[in-house]
């Protein structure tokens, strides 16, 4: 099934970043790992109970991060799926916990709750009817009925539409279902991470990557055969170069830019967060990947100690 597979951004502070996702919004820490490109730092993936694709948000948390600025060419703001009902719910956990939120809001139809995270990443809440039918992890503190049922999608924010869109239609499996005064609606099949919307900004200044800035999107292929054929298409008719692809222990992965300038990702399915550990204790202590291990001493001693949010 197509759609987004996860969404990553940068944090700051390590600690702030794992109370504000799995006691605040109620997700599932589902790996404590690193970055496996700069391992000095951690990699946080919350999703639901199993971290399947499409429920996933993922942070490098870099303390000293400089914050970053949303415009051209970076994803702006990452959505998830509530049940519609839950919206009253969700307006008064955000007042308990703290964080301003937004006037609730309208787009194509559906119900969004806008506010930040403690670093300044833009997210909001989308009341979805369907959702209620979904799963939602309840191990986070917020009941299932209410719980998050994964991402709804993300907004991107270019200088035009029609290079980016041209991708999420002929490569990643989005098909064009709307548009209104600064939006471009794309629908892939999958309920949950089925939607990206374009918000057309002309002449607004690029975006600069720092805390509360999204890092990369990355979009879901059933396996490594989808995956070769994507990266075909991408050479064939759209002449872009993806990276190698690169192992990242529970999916495997390729990086391009697309034409907008966003960074996207296409990783594939399997094998999933169970891979290095059981389902019932995902998240519950470091993991590092095979070429890591000889160093796990050294990790630890330079990464920032956790206080784990229960
Ligand atoms: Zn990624």
């Amino acid at each position: 099934m197509h759609g987004i597979h996860h969404v990553t951004a940068i944090a700051g502070n390590p600690n702030a970043n794992l109370r504000f996702y799995v006691r605040g919004l109620g997700l599932r820490l589902v790996k404590n790992t690193v970055n496996f490109d700069d391992p000095e730092t951690y990699h946080f993936y919350f999703g639901d109970q199993r971290g399947s694709p499409g429920t996933i948000l993922t942070f490098f948390p870099w303390e000293h991060a400089a914050p970053g600025r949303n415009g051209i060419g970076l994803a702006e703001t990452t959505a998830f799926r509530i049940p519609l009902r839950s919206i009253g719910y969700w307006i008064q956990r955000l007042v308990e916990l703290g964080v301003t939120h937004e006037a609730l809001g309208e787009r194509f139809g559906e119900k969004v709750l806008a506010f930040r995270d403690p670093d300044g990443t833009s997210l909001a809440l989308v009341g979805v009817a369907e959702a209620e039918e979904e799963e939602g992890w309840s191990g986070g503190g917020v009941p299932a009925e209410h719980a998050i049922r994964g991402l709804h999608g993300v907004t991107l924010m270019l200088d035009d539409a029609g290079p980016t869109g041209a991708i999420l239609a002929d490569i990643l499996g989005f098909r064009e279902i709307g548009r209104d005064a600064r939006h471009v609606r794309f629908k892939a099949e999958s309920p949950v991470g089925g939607i990206v919307d374009i918000r057309v900004a002309k002449g607004f200044l690029p975006g600069r990557l720092g805390r509360g800035s999204v890092h990369h999107v990355a979009f879901r292929a059933a396996d490594e055969d989808e995956q070769a054929r994507m990266v075909r298409k991408l050479v064939e008719n759209d002449h872009l170069l993806t990276t190698e692809q690169k192992d990242r222990k529970y999916f495997r992965s390729v990086y391009f830019h697309e034409p907008g300038g966003v960074l996207f990702e296409i990783a594939t399915e399997a094998p999933g967060f169970t891979v290095d550990e059981p389902l019932d204790r995902l998240g519950s202590s470091l993991k590092l990947p095979d070429f890591l291990d000889s160093r796990r001493q050294e990790l630890e001693s330079v990464l920032p100690p956790l206080e784990m949010p229960g």
